[in-house]
C-alpha cells in the first residue's frame, strides 16, 4: 500500500459501538479483567494498555502510522518534539560518551547537547553542515556513540548527505539520529538511507494547523527499547487528545505536503526574480548549493523558503508591517504562511560568530509557506517588498 493509504486506513480496533472514526480514549488508566491479567500485563507476557503514561490506544495509533510512514519497526510518542530529541539521547547515551552533531541545529537541541548532557559527562563536537566526508570523519572519536543532525536545517536550509554518514557509520559504529521534522516522512525517510533513528516535532507538519504539541522518535525495536524504558519511567508522554488530533492530521499529510511544497517552490521562484530580494534559498531551486543532493535525498523541497533583503532590520520591519496575509510568529509548519526574522527572535541568543557561521544575518527572513492560494502569496510578498523599499529609501535619504 502507498503511504497515503496507510496514513488513512491505519486505525485502532473498532469498539462495540462500531464507530467509523477513532474515538478519543481520554483515560489515565485501564482495568484488568482479572488479577492474573494484571500480573501478565506487568510481566509483559500479555500485551495491552495499563496506564496512559506507558501507552494509550490513541497514542499507539499515531505511533503505528508514523512507523509505517518512516519504514520503522517501533516508536515512542512524546509531549513535544524536544522531549523526543532528549529521550532519543538520554535513553541511549551514558557518561563518557561523545556526540558528533551538525552545527546547524534547532536552538533547544543545541542547549540539550551543550548545557544539559554535558552535566552528565557526555561531550560533543560540532561539524558544519556542508563539511566533507573527511571532516565528519575527523570529528569521530573512539567514544562517539551518536551522530545527530537535522536535514534540511533551520533556518539555513543546509542539507547533510545521509548516505555519506551511513558509510561512516559502517566503519565507526555509531547511532545515526536524524531530526526529520522539516522534510516529514513523505519527502525523506532517513532509515531507508541508513539512519538508525528518525525524530520529529509533530507540532509542525504532522499537526500542520498550529494546534497541538507533540514529538516522536522511531527506529529499530532494539534501539527503541531503552528509549521506551527512559520514557516510561520519566514520563514525557503524549496526551491522548494530542495523539488523536495528530493521528487525524496524518490522514491529510500527503495532500498538505503536496500543496506546501508546490507553493514554496513557486514563491521561491517568484522571489528569486524580484530585484529587491538579495538571495533566495530553497532546496529545490537549482541555485541552492546542494541542489543535487536535495534531488537525490528528498522527493520535494519542503515548505520553508528563506530570503535575504537589503537594509537590515529596518527593512525587515517595514516588510513585515506591510504583509497583509502572512502571520508574524516564531512557529512554522502551519496551514497559514508565517514569516520569522531569526536574527532577532528564534536565533537571537546565539553569539555573533555563531550567527555568522550559520548565515543568520539581520536581513534574513524565514518563510514557512502555508496552504493559501499561491497567487495571493506572491502578490502579498511583492506588494510588501515594493512598499517597504519606499519606506526604507525615505528613512535612509
Ligand atoms: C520545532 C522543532 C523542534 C522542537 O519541537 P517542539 O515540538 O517545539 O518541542 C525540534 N526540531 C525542529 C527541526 C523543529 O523545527
Amino acid at each position: 500500500m502507498k503511504k497515503q493509504t496507510k496514513a488513512i486506513r491505519t486505525q485502532t480496533k473498532k469498539t462495540q459501538y462500531r464507530e467509523h472514526s477513532t474515538p478519543l480514549f481520554l483515560t489515565s488508566s485501564f482495568t484488568f479483567e482479572s488479577a492474573e491479567q494484571g500480573k501478565a500485563l506487568f510481566e509483559e507476557t500479555e500485551e495491552g494498555n495499563i496506564y496512559s503514561r506507558f501507552s494509550n490506544p490513541n497514542v499507539t495509533e499515531f505511533v503505528d502510522k508514523v512507523c509505517l510512514l518512516e519504514n520503522a519497526e517501533e516508536g515512542i510518542a512524546t509531549a513535544t518534539g524536544m522531549a523526543a530529541v532528549f529521550a532519543s539521547m538520554a535513553g541511549l547515551l551514558k557518561s563518557g560518551d561523545h556526540i558528533v552533531a551538525c552545527r546547524a541545529l534547532f536552538g533547544s537541541a543545541h542547549q540539550i547537547i551543550s548545557q544539559i548532557l554535558s552535566k552528565w559527562g557526555i561531550t560533543h563536537t560540532y561539524v558544519d553542515a556542508d563539511a566533507t566526508e573527511a571532516e565528519w570523519e575527523a570529528a569521530i572519536q573512539e567514544n562517539t556513540c551518536m551522530v545527530y543532525l537535522e536535514t534540511p536545517s533551520n533556518p539555513g536550509l543546509e542539507l547533510v548527505d545521509l548516505e555519506m554518514l551511513a558509510r561512516l557509520k559502517k566503519k565507526h559504529g555509531f547511532i545515526l539520529n536524524v531530526d526529520n521534522c522539516f522534510a516529514t516522512p513523505l519527502l525523506q525517510t532517513p532509515l531507508d538511507l541508513g539512519a538508525d533513528l528518525s525524530v520529529h516535532s509533530a507540532t509542525k507538519y504532522m499537526d500542520g494547523q498550529g494546534r497541538v504539541l507533540g514529538g516522536i522518535v522511531v527506529g529499530s525495536a532494539e534501539l527503541i527499547a531503552p528509549i521506551r524504558f527512559f520514557a516510561r519511567h520519566t514520563g514525557p508522554s503524549m496526551s491522548p487528545f494530542n495523539a488523536w488530533t495528530l493521528s487525524k492530521s496524518l490522514e491529510t499529510l500527503d495532500l498538505r505536503m503536496e500543496r506546501h511544497c508546490s507553493n514554496a517552490l513557486q514563491l521561491a521562484q517568484a522571489l528569486e526574480n524580484h530585484p529587491d530580494v538579495q538571495s533566495v534559498k530553497y532546496p529545490f531551486l537549482p541555485s541552492h548549493p546542494q541542489y543535487e543532493l536535495a534531488k537525490r535525498q528528498m522527493s520535494a523541497g519542503g515548505a520553508i523558503v528563506t530570503i535575504e533583503v537589503e537594509g537590515g532590520f529596518e527593512r525587515v520591519k517595514a516588510l513585515f508591517e506591510n504583509l497583509e496575509i502572512a502571520s508574524l510568529s516564531s512557529n512554522l509548519g502551519d496551514s497559514r504562511t508565517i514569516v520569522t526574522n531569526p536574527f532577532t527572535t528564534t536565533h537571537s541568543k546565539l553569539k555573533p560568530d555563531e550567527k555568522a557561521a550559520l548565515g543568520i544575518t539581520e536581513g534574513l527572513i524565514r518563510i514557512s509557506v502555508g496552504l493559501e492560494a499561491i497567487e495571493d502569496l506572491v502578490e502579498d510578498f511583492t506588494q510588501a517588498l515594493t512598499k517597504s523599499a519606499e519606506i526604507t529609501k525615505a528613512i535612509t535619504a
